[in-house]
């Protein structure tokens, strides 16, 4: 069995807040929310990071953006924006290594990121 904590959720081993399932994708609240919106939207495949993304994965990553758009526009922060984020390795800022990407919003995103 799986260590990898994002897949249990998609296994539904461990609970999560789940917003969204497809064939592809499952999206969740993050349990340590940095924002009034913040879901992460993993494949269903174990990939560990963009690191490991292979040329087949293309669609499945497009889809994760336009999966995280839909969510944007549900939870009724697409027109005021917000960001999405894939952090990549240790100092990119990644702690679980299952690639999942980040719908923050509801609040103004500072730049550069802390
Ligand atoms: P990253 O630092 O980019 O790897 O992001 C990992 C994110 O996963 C963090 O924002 C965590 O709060 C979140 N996280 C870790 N474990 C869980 C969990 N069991 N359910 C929901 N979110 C989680």
């Amino acid at each position: 069995m799986s260590e990898c904590i994002f897949c249990k959720i998609v296994a539904k081993e461990v609970e999560a807040k789940i917003v969204h399932e497809d064939p592809l994708c499952v999206a969740f609240s993050d349990v340590k929310p940095q924002a009034p919106v913040h879901v992460l939207v993993v494949p269903r495949k174990h990939v560990a990071s963009v690191n490991d993304l292979l040329p087949e994965d293309e669609p499945m990553v497009g889809h994760l953006v336009l999966v995280a758009q839909q969510i944007a526009l549900q939870r009724g922060i697409a027109g005021n924006g917000y960001r999405l984020v894939l952090n990549c390795g240790p100092m990119g800022g990644q702690s679980v290594d299952h690639l999942h990407l980040h719908l923050l919003g509801g609040r103004s995103m500072g730049w550069p990121p802390g």
